[in-house]
């Protein structure tokens, strides 16, 4: 599999300070790659650097084999943009929106099936001011897919909705896969990049802290599987080369080596007729992890300076609004 983007020493500076401070950010093709990071830690300078919408300062960037920063036409029309609000053509039908923009393409796919792909056919015809605010993200990304895009950027695709719209989100985003579109994804949600993401990517403070799969994170973080129960009080206590502590009421044992572990601790609990009320193993999960890399806080500080509309070109609240006036 080759590179979809390939970013090396990557800098970028707002007044001075440091937004991006020399990353290394390889995504393969095919892949659905998370990009994580509190609030200010470099996320949507380097995705719009990566999108040709924001110069960098130094570094290399190759995102399908192209510099964005010098991309022709061609290039953007294999790229993707999900943002995370757009406001669509409230006059225009589903249909009509997603044919009007399959026009801007050399070679878009058919505009039915993909409402059919994201889950809009039934709403085909609805004016789009009509639409629900899940409507509406579906739209946008059968706005993105229309186009054919090799690449398709997420951007928080699934903030502000409903538990059962996000999750239908997610088969979505999981049709992109089958499609073979390679997908960089951001979002506040750690169930989400768990379920979606091949790799997890996280920044902070403009450096990259970890990357690999959440197993992979969890490791490096040093996080360990956590074994519970609920002793009985009028029960004998493990011995303690099963190294359990007691504390609430409840019994619990941090391992690496979970089937060792649950095997001494069955074993000895048939030998003494001792229940394991409650038992529990619990591997951390990515939240834990993510926190624990990041320090849990924001970055955003009070320094940020004056905007940089730094190519001339802004990234488009609206995407037909750019089209429209390539
Ligand atoms: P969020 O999750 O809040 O979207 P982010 O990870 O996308 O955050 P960036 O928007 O890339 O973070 O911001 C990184 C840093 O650069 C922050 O300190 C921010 O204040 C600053 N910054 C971002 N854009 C500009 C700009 N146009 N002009 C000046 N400073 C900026």
């Amino acid at each position: 599999m080759g590179a979809a983007i390939e970013v090396r020493d990557l800098h970028k500076s707002y007044g001075g300070r440091a937004a991006v401070g020399g990353i290394d950010l390889d995504v393969a093709e095919g892949e659905i790659l998370a990009f994580l990071g509190p609030n200010g830690a470099g996320k949507t300078t380097t995705i719009e650097i990566l999108e040709g919408y924001r110069t960098r300062d130094s570094g290399s960037v190759s995102v399908l084999g192209v510099d964005p920063a010098s991309a022709p036409l061609a290039w953007r029309e294999r790229i993707g943009i999900v943002l995370q609000e757009s406001e669509p053509v409230a006059e225009l039908t589903a249909l009509e929106s997603v044919t009007m923009h399959a026009a801007y393409y050399a070679n878009p796919r058919d505009p039915a099936e993909v409402l059919d792909v994201v889950g809009l056919s039934d709403s085909a015809d609805q004016r789009t001011r009509k639409l629900s605010g899940g409507q509406k993200r579906r739209l946008d990304l059968a706005l993105a897919l229309v186009g054919s895009p090799s690449l398709v950027f997420l951007d928080e695709p699934t903030t502000g909705f409903d538990p059962s719209a996000r999750r239908e989100s997610w088969t979505m985003i999981d049709a992109l896969r089958q499609l073979g579109s390679t997908v960089l994804l951001t979002t506040h949600y750690m169930d989400e990049a768990e379920h979606l993401a091949d790799r997890i990517v996280v920044i902070a403070g403009g450096l990259i802290v970890a990357r690999g799969t959440a197993d992979e994170l969890a490791q490096q973080v040093g996080a360990s599987t956590r074994i519970t129960w609920r002793p009985d009080p009028g029960q004998p206590a493990p011995p303690s080369t099963i190294g359990a502590t007691i504390a609430d009421g409840r019994a619990s044992i941090e391992t690496d080596d979970v089937v060792g572990v649950l095997h001494a601790l069955t074993s000895w609990a048939v030998e003494n007729g001792v229940g394991l009320d409650e038992l529990n193993v619990a591997r951390p999960t990515l939240e834990d992890v993510y926190l624990t890399l990041t320090g849990g806080g924001d970055e955003a500080g009070p320094t940020r300076s004056g905007p940089e509309p730094a190519t001339g070109r802004s990234r488009p609240r609206d995407r037909r609004a750019s089209r429209g006036s390539r």
